[in-house]
């Protein structure tokens, strides 16, 4: 809990900005840490955000590291994810159960009005002081240093926080990265697919092996996916062009009619379901990097690092960066400079945690047929209990380690063997061979903030969006260390 307030301002040891996956993680930390922590979040939960929140045993070991689980389980009792199934162009490609992490060897596909508002209740319980609709209008600064926040209670009442640390958990369009000049990113990918999504009633048995399985088709260039939901739910998703999200707000149903053509394998899947929602849409998730440490503060989750969600890794990555942030800085902050130094090497390790990731969504954010190479180097990891490509999506081995050069050889050799247009699929593959080639090389340097581009990996921005309205504070830090503009 906080101190008393102090010539109009409280005190605590840190405030965080966000109380979702980032947020909370951070809080629950800290105060488990018998820190004094102020989480301020301009929502009032249980409330909705855009987000699909496909997540694999990574993250549900996440939800376990911060003390969630019980809850999450106890409350919601969701469908346990054990399995994954990847079809292309009907032919099944893949069917594999994840590797346990910590024990913990299932998904879980939770929609964040149910999620969310159990985050934020675990990490109060833990003793963080949790307050709702409270938005934070400006960052602090003294000495050149943050100090805490100006926010608006939910009384409309303008406030002050004093911290050590100001933690930004909020988001892509973060007002704390505004506030000390890490708004623009320095590096950016753009997406090439959107998304679209609806719950249905699933028409799968409660118990049965569909609804312990998250789907995946791969038609044409197209991705679907089936995601089982707690409460005999399923999401249904569609990731095309990024064009098609206008197209499915134009006319909703006949988009959904023209995808479920598209992919006959999730028609099948889903036949007999009921709609439960209306349908949602985005074609704006590009993925970049902010400079995410400076002094007394620190960007955590989508803050910090987006990645396109096609992968599915953002919540797993923000609790992920909550937790480990927590736990780095909260034996330092009596002490600005480790503080600081802690801050800096936490987003080095971060940076290292996501980047492989980054790379292999910005490959599958490419709107294109599964290229040949990649569908028999799939076919060729999933048999015989090798690792497969269950252990890249749910992280407990990256792209690298699964899709070895050698792996990558054999298949390309498959590839022209079977392959209807040799010479497509020659050039298509040996660009991509280059790609990673170059991906790895940046990997192996593990520079901090690696400003890119790759290219074939990092797709040319488009235009970065407008910082939001805020007074910005003359004290800081006006160009983060290798900040590099998007143009
Ligand atoms: C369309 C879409 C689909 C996705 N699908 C998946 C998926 O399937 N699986 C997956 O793992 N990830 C997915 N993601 C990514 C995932 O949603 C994010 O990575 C995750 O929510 C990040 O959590 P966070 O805590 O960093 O930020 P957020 O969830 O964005 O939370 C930020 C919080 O900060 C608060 N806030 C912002 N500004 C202020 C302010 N000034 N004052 C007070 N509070 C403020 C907001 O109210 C919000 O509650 C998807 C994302 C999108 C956009």
């Amino acid at each position: 809990m906080s101190e008393q307030p102090l010539g109009g301002s409280e005190r605590v040891d840190a405030v965080v900005v966000g109380a979702r996956c980032a947020g909370s993680a951070a809080a629950a930390m800290l105060a488990d840490a018998g820190r004094s922590v102020i989480v301020l979040d301009r929502a009032r939960f249980p409330a909705d955000t855009l987000s699909t929140h496909a997540m694999f045993p990574a993250g549900c070991a996440e939800f376990q590291r911060i003390g969630a689980l019980p809850r999450i389980l106890d409350e919601l009792d969701p469908p346990r994810l054990t399995h994954i199934q990847m079809t292309f162009g009907g032919e099944t490609g893949t069917r594999e159960r994840w590797e346990p992490v910590d024990g913990i060897d299932y998904g879980v596909s939770l929609p964040r009005n149910l999620l969310d508002v159990l985050l934020v209740e675990n990490a109060r319980e833990r003793g963080a002081d949790m307050r709702e609709g409270c938005s934070v209008q400006s960052v602090d600064f003294e000495h050149g240093r943050a100090a805490g926040v100006s926010y608006t209670d939910a009384d409309g009442e303008l406030r002050r926080i004093r911290a050590r640390l100001v933690i930004g958990a909020d988001g892509r369009r973060s007002t704390v990265a505004a506030q000390v000049g890490a708004w623009r990113p320095y590096r950016v990918s753009r997406n090439g697919r959107g998304l679209v999504f609806r719950y249905m009633g699933d028409p799968a048995a409660e118990h049965s092996w569909q609804r312990r399985t998250m789907w995946q088709w791969r038609d044409e260039d197209s991705l679907a996916f089936a995601f089982p939901n707690p409460n005999g739910r399923v999401l249904g998703l569609f990731m095309g062009d990024a064009d098609e999200a206008s197209e499915a707000r134009a006319d909703p149903e006949a988009y959904w009619e023209r995808k479920l053509r598209q992919h006959p394998g999730f028609a099948e899947r889903i036949a007999g379901a009921t709609a439960q929602t209306k349908i949602r849409s985005t074609g704006d998730v590009q993925a970049y990097w902010r400079a995410a440490s400076g002094p007394g503060w620190v960007l955590a989750g989508d803050a910090n690092h987006f990645k396109d969600p096609v992968t599915g890794q953002g919540m797993g990555d923000a609790l992920r960066m909550g937790r480990t942030l927590g736990e780095a800085v909260a034996p330092l902050l009596d002490d600005y400079a480790a503080t600081d130094a802690a801050a800096r090497r936490w987003e080095h390790e971060t940076t290292r945690h996501c980047l492989h990731a980054y790379h292999f969504a910005n490959s599958d954010t490419i709107v294109r047929p599964a290229p040949a190479t990649f569908r028999e180097a799939v076919r060729l990891l999933g048999p015989d209990g090798q690792p497969g490509l269950s252990h890249v999506i749910g992280r407990t081995r990256t792209f690298q380690q699964v899709i070895t050069p050698r792996l990558m050889l054999r298949a390309m050799a498959r590839a022209l063997r079977h392959g209807p247009d040799r010479g497509r699929i020659l050039r298509e593959s040996l660009a991509d061979a280059a790609t990673e080639l170059r991906v790895r090389r940046e990997l192996a340097r593990d520079a901090f903030r690696p400003a890119g581009p790759v290219t074939g990996s990092d797709h040319p921005p488009l235009e970065w969006w407008r910082a939001p309205a805020g007074p910005r504070s003359p004290q800081q830090d006006p160009i983060p260390e290798r900040e590099r503009a998007p143009t």
